[in-house]
C-alpha cells in the first residue's frame, strides 16, 4: 500500500466491480469502492434480473392458454402492470441491499457518488479524495440513442423498467438480444409490438439457424417484425407518437424504445488526463490481464467492450484478483462463452456459428433437428424447437451448440461444459439421454445433414 489510503480502489459497483472488490478484500487487501447509482449495477438494477422477471411475467398468458389442453379451465386472466413493477422493484431493492451487505461483510469500504481519477493513484468521490496503489475501473456501459430527429420522445431499456402503465402499441428499434427480449416481453403482456431492424435478420452474430428459427417463431406470436428498414423520424402528436420509416410507411404507437447499442461509461472519469488509452468507441483498451495502458490501472466488464455479459465481467474480475493479489497471473479465457436470449421461445448458444466454424475448421458435420416439443402436443401450440450441433469433420470435436426452444438457456449451460472440455461427437454419442426431454436430442442426433443441404441452410 506504501503510503496510500487503500491497496485497491474500485470505480463502479456492478457485476465486475463488486466481485473484484470482494475477492481482493478476501486476500487481505484494503479495498474501497464507489458507485454513482445503485450497487448491483446494470445486471441487477436494470438489466438481466429485472428483464428476466418481466420475461417470466410475459409468458403466463401462453401458460394459461396451454393449460386447457391438459384439462384445466382457467378463468379469463387479467394482468396488472403496476403490481408487477412494484413486486419487481421490491426484489431489486432486496438484491441491492444484499450487494451492500456482501461488501460490508467482506470489509470493503463503500461510497455512494460519481468517482473520477485525479491522477494514476488518486480518486475523487464528491468532495473527498483517496489514494490507492491499484485502481480497477468497472463502470459498465450505457444505452445509446439513434441520431434521427424525434428520439427525445423515445426511451431506452433503462426507462422500460419504470413505465407507469403498459403501453398499448410499442415500436422497438433494434435487432440485438435486448431488442428481441423486450419485443417478447411487451408482446407477451398484451401490447401490440412492431420491431424494426435495419439489417436483414435479427440477432446478428448468432448462428443463422437460430436467427431464422426465432424470427419465424416471434412473428407467429404476433410481433410485427420489419427488417431492412430504419426509423427516419419520430413525431410527437397530441395523444401518441407517429414513427416515420425509411420505406415511407408510418406507424402509430404509444412508446418507442431504442435498443440499438450501448457505449462504455468513460465520461468524466479523468481517463484521458491520466493517460488511459481508449479504443475508437470509447472502450478502455486492456491487455489479456485486463491491465490498461497505465501500469497500476486495470479495467474489467462492459467498459472494456470485450464480451458484454455479467458472468464475463465477473470472471474478468476474478482473473484480475488472481493476477494482482494472489500471485497467480491469469488471463480470462473468452473462448466458448455461452449466452442466451430470453425470448419466447428462448435461445441458448455456445461455441462457433456455422459460418465461423467453416472459416476456422473447413469441413463440418452439421446435425440439426426441428420438432414440436412434447408439451405442445397437448397444448396444441404451434411452437417449434430447433437444436443444432456443429462438428469439425477432421477432429470430430463439437465446436458449436445452438438451440431455440423451451428451456434452451438451462440446457445449453450444461452443454457449455462439454464444449469447454473439448468433447467430440463420439462422447456426445456415448452419453445416455434423459428421457423424455428435449435435451436428449443433443446426444441422440446420429445423421449429419448431407453436405449440400447443410450449405443451403446458411
Ligand atoms: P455494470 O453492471 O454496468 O456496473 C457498472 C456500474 O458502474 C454501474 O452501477 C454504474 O452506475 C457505475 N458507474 C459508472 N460510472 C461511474 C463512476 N464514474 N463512478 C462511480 N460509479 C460509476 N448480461 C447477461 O449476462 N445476461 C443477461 O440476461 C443480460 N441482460 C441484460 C439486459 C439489459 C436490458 C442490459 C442493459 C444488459 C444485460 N446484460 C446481460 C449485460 C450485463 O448487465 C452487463 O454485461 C453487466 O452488468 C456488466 O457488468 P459491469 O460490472 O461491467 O458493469
Amino acid at each position: 500500500m506504501a503510503g496510500h489510503d487503500y491497496d485497491l480502489f474500485v470505480i463502479g459497483g456492478g457485476s465486475g466491480g463488486v466481485r473484484g472488490a470482494r475477492m481482493a478484500a478476501a486476500t487481505g487487501a484494503k479495498v474501497a469502492i464507489a458507485e454513482s447509482y445503485r450497487y448491483g449495477g446494470t445486471c441487477v438494477i436494470r438489466g438481466c434480473v429485472p428483464k428476466k422477471l418481466l420475461s417470466y411475467a410475459s409468458h403466463f398468458h401462453e401458460d394459461f392458454e396451454d393449460a386447457a389442453g391438459f384439462g384445466w379451465s382457467v378463468p379469463e386472466p387479467s394482468f396488472d402492470w403496476t403490481r408487477l413493477i412494484a413486486n419487481k422493484d421490491q426484489e431489486i431493492d432486496r438484491l441491492e441491499g444484499i450487494y451492500e451487505k456482501l461488501l460490508k461483510t467482506a470489509g470493503v469500504e463503500f461510497f455512494h457518488g460519481h468517482a473520477r481519477l485525479l491522477d494514476a493513484h488518486t480518486v475523487e468521490v464528491g468532495d473527498k479524495s483517496f489514494t490507492a496503489e491499484t485502481i480497477l475501473i468497472a463502470t459498465g456501459g450505457t444505452p445509446t440513442f439513434p441520431m434521427e430527429p424525434g428520439w427525445e420522445h423515445g426511451i431506452s431499456s433503462n426507462e422500460a423498467f419504470h413505465l407507469e402503465a403498459l403501453p398499448k402499441r410499442v415500436v422497438i428499434n433494434g435487432g440485438g438480444f435486448i431488442a428481441v427480449e423486450f419485443a417478447g416481453i411487451f408482446n407477451g403482456l398484451g401490447s401490440e409490438v412492431t420491431q424494426i431492424y435495419r439489417g436483414p435478420q435479427i440477432l446478428r452474430g448468432f448462428d443463422d439457424d437460430i436467427r431464422n428459427t426465432l424470427a419465424g417463431e416471434i412473428v407467429k406470436k404476433g410481433i410485427n417484425l420489419i427488417v431492412e428498414t430504419t426509423i427516419e423520424r419520430i413525431e410527437k402528436r397530441e395523444k401518441d407518437l407517429l414513427v416515420h420509416l425509411s420505406d415511407g410507411s408510418e406507424i402509430e404507437c404509444d412508446l418507442v424504445m431504442a435498443a440499438t447499442g450501448r457505449s462504455p461509461n468513460v465520461h468524466n472519469l479523468g481517463l484521458e488526463e491520466v493517460g488511459v488509452a481508449l479504443a475508437k468507441n470509447g472502450a478502455i483498451k486492456v491487455d489479456e490481464f485486463s491491465k490498461t495502458s497505465v501500469d497500476n490501472i486495470y479495467a474489467v466488464g462492459d467498459v472494456t467492450d470485450r464480451i458484454n455479459l455479467t458472468p464475463v465481467a465477473i470472471q474478468e474480475a476474478m482473473a484480475f484478483v488472481d493476477t494482482v493479489y494472489r500471485g497467480t497471473p491469469r488471463a480470462m479465457d473468452h473462448a466458448d462463452v455461452p449466452s442466451a436470449v430470453f425470448s419466447h421461445p428462448p435461445v441458448g448458444t455456445v461455441g462457433l456459428t456455422e459460418l465461423q466454424a467453416r472459416e476456422r475448421h473447413g469441413e463440418l458435420d452439421i446435425y440439426r433437428s426441428t420438432f414440436r416439443p412434447l408439451k405442445h402436443t397437448l397444448s396444441g401450440r404451434d411452437e417449434k424447437t430447433m437444436m443444432k450441433l456443429i462438428v469439425a469433420k477432421d477432429s470430430q470435436r463439437v465446436v458449436g451448440v445452438h438451440m431455440v426452444g423451451l428451456d434452451a438457456p438451462e440446457i445449453v449451460q450444461g452443454m457449455a461444459v462439454a464444449i469447454k472440455a473439448g468433447a467430440t461427437k463420439q462422447i456426445f454419442d456415448a452419453t445416455v439421454g434423459i428421457h423424455p426431454t428435449a435435451a436428449e436430442e443433443f446426444v441422440t442426433m446420429r445423421e449429419p445433414i448431407p453436405g449440400d443441404q447443410a450449405k443451403a441452410a446458411e
